[in-house]
């Protein structure tokens, strides 16, 4: 059984995939897609022996030790050329952190063969994206989901011939979830204008004269509010 949010990730995993997936914990994606018999072979990467234990006992309670391995190691490194990994999950963390934990698996050629990625960042989704079109891939799928009082965004990625050309707004926003905003997606950024405000607020008790940075959240604001209509 998997919460709503590794669910949803867990439906974009294509049939008989070969996955990595980075930053793994309890190993329970791997786990499950395999007892299901959707993915052919599973890596789960762990850079903390806590995490990478739980993943090695997950797999082998849950009888998948024949598909499923649980490897010690920073992001991609656990990615040898020999498993022939063609999809990689990174979820539960920092927009930050997957970007950067992809930067390292490109420099070390770990991305080579990968043909699709299914990102699920805690927050920093814009600079994800950023760094997903920087470095030609294609954002193919989105979604914005809800559960137990948080909010989710999961960005589905493949490589691409020829880079994209984004706006501000997509990156900030996301193409594909601008143009539903949903619910899910309204009571986010409805939230983050209160964040905005009150940041505001403490920051025009401090001083009188609207500065810079005060600007920037007011312009802020203004551009989530012209998304939301
Ligand atoms: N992916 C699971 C999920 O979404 O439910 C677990 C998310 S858990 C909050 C994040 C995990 O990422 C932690 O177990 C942490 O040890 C691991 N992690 C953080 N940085 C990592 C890195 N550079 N390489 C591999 N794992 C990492």
């Amino acid at each position: 059984q998997l919460s709503v949010r590794l669910e949803t990730v867990a439906g974009f995993v294509p049939e008989n995939a070969r996955l990595a997936d980075i930053g793994s914990d309890h190993a329970y994606l791997p786990c499950v897609l395999a007892a299901r018999d959707v993915i052919s072979y599973a890596l789960a990467g762990e850079v903390v022996k806590g995490p990478f234990e739980s993943a090695a006992e997950q797999i082998r309670t849950s009888g998948v030790g024949d598909r499923v391995s649980a490897r010690l190691g920073d992001g991609m490194d656990v990615i040898e050329p020999t498993d022939h990994i063609n999809v990689v999950t990174i979820c539960g963390m920092g927009g930050d952190l997957i970007s950067k934990i992809l930067e390292k698996g490109r420099v070390k050629d770990k991305l080579v063969g990968v043909e699709r990625l299914i990102l699920q960042p805690n927050n920093g989704e814009k600079k994800l994206r950023e760094w997903l079109i920087g470095h030609q891939y294609k954002i193919i799928d989105e979604t914005i989901l809800e559960e137990n009082g948080k909010i989710y965004e999961i960005i589905v990625a493949e490589k691409a011939e020829t880079a994209e050309t984004y706006s501000e707004l997509e990156y900030s926003f996301g193409r594909f979830l601008l143009q539903t905003k949903n619910e899910v997606f309204r009571k986010k950024w409805l939230s983050e204008i209160d964040k905005c405000q009150y940041i505001l607020d403490s920051m025009q008790k401090a001083s009188n004269n609207l500065n810079e940075k005060e600007q920037q959240v007011i312009n802020k604001i203004n551009e989530i509010k012209e998304v939301l209509g």
